[in-house]
């Protein structure tokens, strides 16, 4: 280095540090951070499930100018479709009029499923008075923390003739919610010496749904008969009808700004919702880009990725082809070319529970989006391991764009682990690497994300989409 310079300065220009999203940024990009944010947490509480998501990312796309694909359907440059798949995952794409022989595609993958209380498929039944419903957890809950709060009930029935029965109860201020019971702290001495893991078992998951007994004196199971009375006739439906419904509690709360300043946001769901409200929204405020986009809202990922929703399934790269095809070129050309973010939540560095993790290599609040170039867990098992050559490529991208970002790992070697959709796209021959939003009690029935983190990541994905 030159002898001129200061240390100062020489360590400036040697060193790397995380930069605070909110100290860089002036007073207009603080307002355009806070403005984007009030349209997430208005998507965060109208779309709460990954039905009601599919739903609201369509309708969003539609008010651009998306339309509906179905497979067959030809495709020429220029298009802006989007693939129902199921209600449950949507595929949104922007055909553009770069070469993809040469160019590729440029995919945003997220998810909009998220941890919750499933219902059985024979829930109702009474006990002491009271009707309740049993359950299946879905996902990595941590079981405490759904009793004693309030729950709304979203999901379909569907019929024997095929008519769908949409159910959404505890949403509206006017509505009832429902609840899982808990145990009164002075009888809980034994409930108390449990590890938090088995202190609540799964079986005991029930959601309180009623407590007045049917008016007719020669009939049992009088409150379950009430409830299923109240039932047919809001949604005409019978108890059977339950075999053939997806029903899921998820917490009755919206999203609030959290936080004296405003500068959090505590909401169900952020993951992975964080991730693709910017995905898609950084594809429709680049209605211009002659890249061909890809934005996938999957479904499952809490699961495994599983099922044909998920991100195994065939359905992305049965689009790829098909697009390909359309544009005469093959699909194999085409996935070798593209390139992908991974676009799910890690894990946020938290001051209350620092043991788990590794200082230097955690996600900072308010650093901005976060890059995991791998995930996993013992000795990296399970995880896309994205190149270094890739990593500076979107390093580079960002650079370029002004994207403050910053990557992790998500906690301590052996302290736990976690995968997301990375690999599995990974796999067909895409290059992949995860980028997304450092979330705070993740999983929780109420998470929290930093305002100038989604923001960032919106900014990241219109960087690479544009
Ligand atoms: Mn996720
Ligand atoms: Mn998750």
């Amino acid at each position: 280095m030159s002898e001129s310079l200061k240390g100062t300065e020489i360590l400036e220009r040697l060193s790397y540090s995380k930069k605070n999203v909110f100290e860089e940024a002036d007073a207009n990009e603080i307002k355009a951070i806070y403005d984007y944010c009030k349209g997430y947490m208005h998507y965060l509480d109208v779309a709460k499930t990954e039905r009601e998501a599919t739903a609201e990312a369509i309708a969003m796309a539609e008010a651009k100018g998306y339309t509906e694909y179905k497979f067959g359907d030809k495709l020429v440059a220029g298009d802006k479709r989007y693939f129902n798949n199921k209600n449950k995952s949507v595929v949104f794409f922007n055909v553009g009029t770069d070469d993809i022989s040469e160019e590729g595609m440029r995919i945003l993958a997220s998810h909009i499923d998220s941890p919750r209380i499933d219902l059985k498929q024979v829930p109702l039944y009474e006990d002491s008075g009271m009707a309740f419903l049993k359950t299946h957890y879905y996902g990595g809950v941590k079981k405490y923390q759904w009793t004693a709060t309030p729950l709304a009930l979203h999901g379909v029935m569907v019929k024997a003739d095929g008519e769908i029965v949409k159910v959404c109860i505890g949403e509206d201020d006017e509505d009832p919610v429902f609840y899982i019971n808990d145990l009164l702290p002075h009888l809980g001495r034994k409930q108390a010496q449990e590890p938090l893991g088995t202190a609540i078992p799964g079986e005991s998951l029930n959601i309180l749904v009623g407590g007045l007994p049917y008016n007719d004196p020669d009939v049992s199971d009088k409150i379950k008969l009430s409830v299923l009375s109240l039932l047919n006739d809001k949604y005409g439906v019978t108890e059977e009808d339950f075999l053939s419904a997806e029903l899921s509690l998820v917490p009755s709360f919206k999203a609030k700004d959290i936080g004296f300043d405003r500068a959090l946001i505590g909401a169900y769901g952020h993951d992975d919702r964080v991730c693709s409200y910017p995905a898609l929204t950084a594809l429709l405020d680049n209605m211009d880009t002659k890249r061909t986009v890809m934005v996938v809202l999957a479904d499952k990922e809490e699961i495994g990725s599983v099922g044909i929703t998920g991100m195994q399934s065939d359905v992305l790269t049965d689009i790829i082809a098909m697009i390909s095809k359309s544009l005469g070129v093959d699909p194999i050309i085409v996935r070798s070319k593209s390139k992908c973010l991974s676009a799910d939540v890690t894990a946020c560095y938290d001051p209350n529970y620092a043991d788990v993790y590794e200082k230097r290599n955690s996600a900072m609040i308010s650093c901005g989006t976060c890059m995991s170039k791998f995930t996993g867990a013992a000795g990296k098992s399970n995880t896309n391991d994205a190149s270094a050559e890739y990593v500076a490529f979107v390093r580079k991208l960002f650079a370029d764009n002004g994207v403050i970002w910053q990557t992790a790992e998500l906690g301590k070697v052996d302290c736990g682990g976690g995968g997301t959709v990375a690999m599995y796209i990974a796999n067909h021959n895409i290059e992949t690497v995860d980028l997304g939003v450092p979330v705070i009690s993740m999983h929780a029935p109420y998470e929290v994300v930093s305002k100038a983190d989604v923001y960032s990541t919106y900014k990241a994905f219109c960087a690479f989409v544009k």
